[in-house]
């Protein structure tokens, strides 16, 4: 089984990009376990065509210990099965216990049991908070390849970098790699090349360029990924050409993070003064 983890900064696309790649490798015929691990618990809306009615926390709270594994797993497209961490109540409390909560409990009922014949588990982790709970996954091999979804702005290049300190720190003593840069476009200028360059710098590889499309929206009103709400589009295309990329990737490092003179060289060199 592969062991994703999706990262960056909040806004960026990872929950949108992740379902996508998903819908693109069930395509491939590959069974999927999503476990959102965003206190927003709106990773799997898309897939289920709707918000999660409950999280994994929700129903510890309510339920108790009589949990069971159809409580917090639901299908959705294709059968793809869904989980929602959720997290505190806000104010209070560690939003990154939600993860940790999460993996422990699917891993008690069975979530991975052989039966379900699970190819992949894509998490879906907010990325700019650097605390030992979103740091989670990739901490004793949860997850085990990681994607950093990133754009030429940046605030998300530097989100990025960070999260390459997290995996190189966690790398040293365990199973956790780098597979790519995923340049989600928000149309700044030179884009391609400047997340080719970071990508470059930091030891990997920019695994796909997804161009920005309005159909990603559209697609998001009726709650469906875009190979679903519009298979024949072309930013649908976009999504199957990243799931084939990561389904046949075998670049996997560990980052050597930039420091902040280097990133800010590249903005500069690519960016603003042009
Ligand atoms: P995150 O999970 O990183 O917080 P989301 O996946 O929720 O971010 O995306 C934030 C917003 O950006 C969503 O409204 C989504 O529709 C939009 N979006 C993401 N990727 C694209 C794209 N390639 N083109 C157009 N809009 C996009
Ligand atoms: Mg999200």
């Amino acid at each position: 089984m592969r062991k994703v983890a999706i990262y960056g900064k909040g806004g960026i696309g990872k929950s949108t990009t992740t379902q996508n790649t998903v819908a693109g490798l069930v395509e491939l015929g590959k069974n999927i376990l999503v476990v959102g691990c965003d206190p927003k618990a709106d990773s799997t809306r898309l897939l289920l065509g709707g918000l999660a009615q409950k999280t994994v926390l929700d129903t510890l709270r309510e339920e108790g210990e009589d949990v069971e594994l159809d409580d917090v797993v639901k299908p959705g497209y294709s059968d793809v099965r869904c989980v929602e961490s959720g997290g505190p109540e806000p104010g209070v409390g560690c939003a990154g216990r939600g993860i940790i909560t999460s993996i422990n409990l699917l891993e008690q009922l069975g979530a991975w049991d052989e039966k379900f014949k699970t190819d992949y588990t894509f998490y879906d982790v907010l990325g700019d908070v650097v605390c030992g709970g979103f740091a989670m996954p990739i901490r004793d091999g949860k997850a085990e390849e990681i994607y950093i979804v990133v754009s030429g702005e940046m605030m998300a290049m530097y989100a990025a970098n960070n999260i390459c300190k997290g995996i190189q720190k966690y790398a040293q003593a365990g199973t956790v790699r780098l597979g790519g840069l995923i340049c989600n476009s928000r149309n700044v200028e030179n884009e391609r090349e400047m997340i080719e360059e970071l990508a470059r710098q930091l030891g990997t590889q920019m695994i796909h360029f997804v161009p920005r499309d309005n159909m990603v929206q559209q697609a998001e009103i009726h709650r469906n990924t875009v190979i679903e709400f519009a298979p024949e589009h072309n930013q649908a295309g976009e999504y199957r050409s990243l799931a084939k990329a990561i389904d046949e990737n075998e670049m996997f490092v560990i980052p050597t993070p930039l420091e902040i003179e280097q990133l800010e060289k590249l903005l500069i060199d690519f960016g603003i003064a042009n």
